[in-house]
């Protein structure tokens, strides 16, 4: 099949639903199947499923109330049946001509008025009476793509590509799975005794090799990407530790045992001559900057600059202060470095940078720009990575010779993800919180009552408590957000009588918004209200309240976030989640998850199953979703045999690891890099 044949419209098209090789059509796998082998009698069709279903027009008209549409009634020896089609070709009116035999495919709801069925696919009956022998493949498309192309071109592509199995069936037999050929053309032509459900519900063993195939070759790509890894030269960092001695001594707290853990774990690879690339994981509140500043310490001890960024101005703005205010007096230089400093303080932090006065560089992704460059840099740290997109870990990647890098993330990565696709690091985690933490109180009010919790507020603050009030997202208008959160001020300054009430939202200037931060860390500010800028990372102890406006709205990752905003110092903490009811029936669940528990990895996982991988893992932003086929959670146990397999032939059997990967990521290049 030659692609330089095709039109650039057809071409177009087909990578967009990522079609850009001849063997790229068999793996377009059917997103669903017609099943027109069977047709019903009206009044006994199945409900809620589609069906098909023959009879001859006895009526048909266009409709003008409530909206233009054109209604058909259908009857068969049985039964009549309301055939409806809101917008219609007028071809469409004419295979509705009273007196002709159509077939009709679609789903049949009982109603007060009848059965009905609203667009069915319309055909002529023909006179033989002739069914299909084997379900429709439905293809993912695109507009303008219709699924008759997409038929031709899958069907020539099974004939002419080759479609041997990559791997032998001594890997896939002991699995209970079929073999690669026989696997898609089953996919693509299911035979009429395959019962569906098993298609639908892809648990049929087609479908499980072709999940396995995937997950194999995600496993090969991630394992090939660590082996490079190693063969990467590092700084070796094995310092006295005496830097970091020092900084220990002048905190007034003493490391959990579970940061000390990490510590060491992290400090091990520092002490290896290939780059480390570990990902610290741990709980909001778990304490994971200071093991940050002490990972830096040992680098910087042994001569190295780091760096560390943040996703948000705020949030590296409040690591630069801490991080300063602990290293500092260690006669350290830290820097700051951001895309909104002026150009004359941005050059002299590019300098310290580049002349290696600045030990460490604190900062946005303004980090990694082009112009920025390091003396010695042997240690990145990446705050909440998940929030960064691959692009921009890759451009950190390019920065010093191969520096090693901590990445730290709060959000808890459940075990099938992080088999997945963290594969390609090793993991610390940090499973206590530090002591004398009183666990946070989390209560769901209706709106309506947003008086009593206004009343709440004074009384936190009467007891020199601290408050949040995190204003509702708005996705579809950043000025609506921005409005909410002003009127909302507005109010609370009015009723909250002799109580400062502050604002911050993104679109302040990033000096405006340090002022703001800092004049609540001061407890200046006693009540700040935000839209969901502060997601993420910020510190101030005595906050001790969180009011989170319209929770339902919210992503539960996101509200587990906002909450680890307060429970941060001594005092009893509470969370209320205000709700704009009724609520819907996944809005419910999702904020009883939130009520009932505040383990990060449980509210993790409940997030995966309900929005799937890509938020998690920040890929998103990069627009390759990884797995098409796979479930990480339904297909555990495949992930785990893929894991299994991957090594084992990438120990004994190089050569089908290429070819497997040759099949399943030809453009494997940009991945490995990542
Ligand atoms: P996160 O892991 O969410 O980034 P932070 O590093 O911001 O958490 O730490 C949360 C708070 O806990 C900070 O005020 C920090 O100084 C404090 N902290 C960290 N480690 C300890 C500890 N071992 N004992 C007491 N407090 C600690
Ligand atoms: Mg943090």
């Amino acid at each position: 099949m030659d692609f330089s044949t095709f039109s650039p419209k057809f071409q177009s098209q087909l990578a967009k639903i990522g079609i850009g090789r001849a063997f790229d059509f068999v793996l377009h796998l059917p997103l669903r199947y017609e099943d027109e082998t069977h047709l019903y009698p009206i009044t006994d069709a199945p409900i809620g499923g589609q069906v098909l279903v023959e009879g001859e027009v006895q009526s048909c008209e266009v409709q003008y109330k409530p909206r233009k549409q054109l209604v058909a009634r259908v009857a068969d020896s049985g039964g009549t049946l309301v055939v409806r089609l809101i917008n219609f070709y007028p071809s469409a009116a004419k295979q509705l001509t009273v007196g002709k035999r159509v077939r009709l495919f679609g789903e049949i709801r009982r109603g007060f008025w009848g059965d009905e069925m609203v667009h069915p696919k319309i055909r002529v009956a023909s006179d033989d009476g002739a069914l299909n022998e084997a379900l429709t493949p439905v293809y993912p498309t695109t507009a303008g793509l219709p699924q008759f192309q997409l038929i031709k071109h899958i069907a020539l592509a099974l004939r002419t590509c080759d479609l041997r199995d990559t791997l032998p069936a001594t890997i896939f037999d002991p699995l209970g799975l079929p073999d690669f050929a026989g696997s898609v053309r089953l996919l693509h032509n299911p035979p009429p005794d395959v019962p569906q459900y098993s298609l639908s519900e892809r648990t049929h063993p087609a479908w499980r090799r072709l999940k396995f195939d995937e997950l194999l070759a995600q496993q090969l790509s991630l394992r090939t990407a660590r082996a490079a890894r190693r063969e990467q030269t590092a700084p070796v960092i094995r310092p006295k530790g005496e830097l970091a001695a020092k900084l220990l001594q002048q905190l007034p707290f003493g490391l959990t045992r579970a940061q000390q853990k990490v510590l060491a774990e992290i400090n091990a690879d520092l002490g290896e001559p290939h780059p480390m690339q570990r990902l610290l994981q741990g709980d909001v509140g778990a304490g994971k900057t200071v093991v940050a500043a002490l990972a830096a310490c040992h680098a910087i001890e042994a001569g190295w600059q780091v760096a560390l960024m943040a996703p948000t101005e705020i949030l590296a703005e409040q690591h630069f202060r801490k991080l300063a205010d602990w290293l500092a007096p260690l006669g350290l230089q830290v820097a700051w470095l951001t895309g909104s400093l002026k150009s004359k303080e941005k050059k002299a932090a590019l300098a310290q940078a580049q002349e290696g006065h600045a030990q460490l560089i604190v900062g946005t992704h303004a980090l990694f720009q082009q112009d920025v460059e390091f003396e010695r840099l042997g240690l990145v740290i990446v705050d909440e990575q998940h929030r960064f997109g691959v692009a921009q870990r890759l451009a950190l990647r390019g920065k010093g010779a191969s520096p090693h890098q901590l990445m730290m993330s709060a959000t808890p990565i459940p075990r099938t993800l992080a088999m997945s696709f963290y594969a390609d690091l090793d993991v610390s985690v940090i499973d206590e919180l530090p002591p004398g933490r009183t666990p946070i109180v989390t209560k769901l009010i209706s709106d309506a009552r947003r008086d009593e919790v206004i009343a709440r507020i004074a009384v936190k603050v009467s007891e020199g408590r601290q408050v949040y009030w995190v204003c509702p997202l708005i996705e579809e208008s950043e000025a609506l957000q921005l409005q909410t959160a002003v009127d909302t001020h507005a109010q609370l300054t009015e009723e909250l009588e002799g109580i400062r009430v502050g604002l911050i939202h993104g679109r302040l200037k990033t000096a405006e918004k340090a002022e703001v931060m800092a004049a609540f860390l001061r407890n200046e500010i006693q009540v700040l209200v935000a839209t969901t800028v502060i997601e993420v990372g910020v510190d101030v102890p005595n906050a001790s309240l969180m009011v989170i406006e319209h929770a339902e709205r919210m992503g539960l990752s996101q509200l587990h976030q906002l909450r680890g905003r307060v429970g941060r110092g001594r005092h009893e903490s509470f969370c209320v989640l205000l709700y704009a009811g009724p609520l819907g029936e996944t809005a419910r669940a999702r904020l009883k998850v939130i009520h009932d528990t505040t383990d990060g990895f449980e509210i993790a996982r409940q997030d995966l199953l309900i929005r799937g991988p890509g938020e998690l893992v920040g890929m998103r932003q990069s627009g390759a979703a990884m797995l098409r086929f796979a479930d990480l959670e339904a297909d555990a146990d495949l992930l785990e045999a893929a894991r299994e397999v991957a090594q084992d032939l990438l120990a004994h059997a190089p050569q089908i690891a290429t070819r497997h990967l040759d099949r399943w990521l030809p453009g494997r290049e940009a991945l490995l890099r990542v």
